[in-house]
């Protein structure tokens, strides 16, 4: 167990500043996910931690202890990778105790461990096998099985389910959670998955252009997002945007869509409703009229997508509540009460 202390950290690439400033506290036995888009900083954020990269300025601390020039062997952590990077010419059994012995561990001992750790992750039928007799969630299994067969103070994944098809990387996420509820260990967890972020995490952390827009626990995060990307990047289907004038208690955009809202301005603003939060009713309910243009049936909801002169609206639906719903119609169109965010239009934050 350890807690994870980034201080006025900043790394640059040449010209390139890949994390900027970053002040952070990773907590002691939590899962923390870094999420973000491609570039944003995440693997170099990681990457600082294991010792794998220098920082340029700043200080990282595991434990109240210094370790910002620490080699990466002394700083008690285990990493995973996209790409599992096992020894090709070694058996699964020899990956999973290679880093046991490599510290000086008895052989004895790291047997045992192995059966632990094995069984722990299902694999126990495939310890003699070379890599590439196994599939890549067998793969993955065996890299995980790698990081945890010694007990480090902090685990760190770096997009470890991204190479597996959808199916598994549902499979592998229960696992990783169950394994971390299991050993307690300070984990972070990086990935540009924003479900995987919200399903995973403890603590979730949202960077951009290598800083840091908001932490939280992923519910605060989606029901209070910090700033008009952070509102669009959580949430599938993303959470509608629409820009115009707060006046009164009331918005109104060009187009004509409509909404009570909080009583401030007149101010140009942003409106964010989430897809589930806006409702289809009888015109004599609705606050704006829209045409249905397409229905998405996903099962037991579907993507409505509607549109409002030139703006599109995308709405959930539960499909037993769907009655006249059908491309082409005209729908009464409100927003449910209080679900609805405000964002500055100039800055992009929250009102
Ligand atoms: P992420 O993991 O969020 O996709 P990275 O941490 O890999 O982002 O990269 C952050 C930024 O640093 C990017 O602009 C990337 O191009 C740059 N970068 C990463 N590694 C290097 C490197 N070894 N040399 C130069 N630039 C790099
Ligand atoms: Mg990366």
């Amino acid at each position: 167990m350890a807690k994870v202390t980034f201080e006025k950290v900043v790394k640059k690439y040449g010209n390139v500043l890949a994390v900027d400033d970053l002040n952070l506290e990773l907590e002691d036995g939590k899962f923390t996910v870094l999420v973000g888009p491609s570039g944003c900083g995440k693997t170099t954020t990681l990457r600082m931690i294991a010792g794998l990269e220098d920082v340029t300025s700043g200080i990282i601390s595991i434990d109240k202890l210094d370790v910002t020039s620490l080699e990466p062997k002394d700083r008690d952590i285990s990493m995973v990778f996209q790409n599992y990077a096992l020894y090709a010419h070694l058996t699964v059994a020899e990956n999973i105790i290679f880093p046991l012995l490599a510290r000086g561990g008895k052989r004895v001992e790291a047997q045992g461990r192995l059966q632990e750790v094995a069984k722990m992750l299902n694999i126990s039928h495939l310890l003699e096998r070379k890599p590439k007799e196994l599939s890549g969630g067998q793969q993955q299994r065996v890299a995980i099985g790698r990081a945890i067969a010694r007990a480090p103070k902090v685990f760190l994944f770096d997009e470890p389910l991204s190479n597996l098809d959808a199916k598994l990387r549902v499979e592998m996420r229960t696992e990783l959670l169950r394994l971390q509820r299991q050993l307690k260990t300070t984990t972070v967890y990086v990935t540009h998955d924003q479900e995987e972020a919200m399903t995973l995490s403890d603590v979730m952390i949202v960077m951009k252009d290598g800083k840091i827009l908001q932490k939280g626990s992923p519910i605060d995060i989606y029901e209070y997002p910090n700033d008009t990307f952070v509102a669009s990047f959580v949430g599938s289907p993303r959470m509608n945007l629409i820009s115009g004038l707060c006046d009164r208690g009331l918005f109104t955009s060009e187009s004509g869509i409509k909404s009570i809202v909080k009583n401030i301005g007149p101010k140009k603003t942003v409106l964010g409703i989430r897809p589930e939060e806006i409702l289809l009713v009888p015109a004599v309910e609705a606050d704006f009229m829209a045409t249905i243009e397409i229905v998405e049936l996903l099962g037991p909801r579907a993507i409505v997508t509607l549109q409002v002169a030139s703006e599109h609206l995308t709405a959930i639906v539960n499909t037993s509540d769907m009655g006249s719903i059908q491309e082409g119609l005209e729908v009464g169109v409100k927003f449910r009460k209080d679900r609805t965010h405000l964002f500055d239009e100039k800055t992009q934050v929250r009102l």
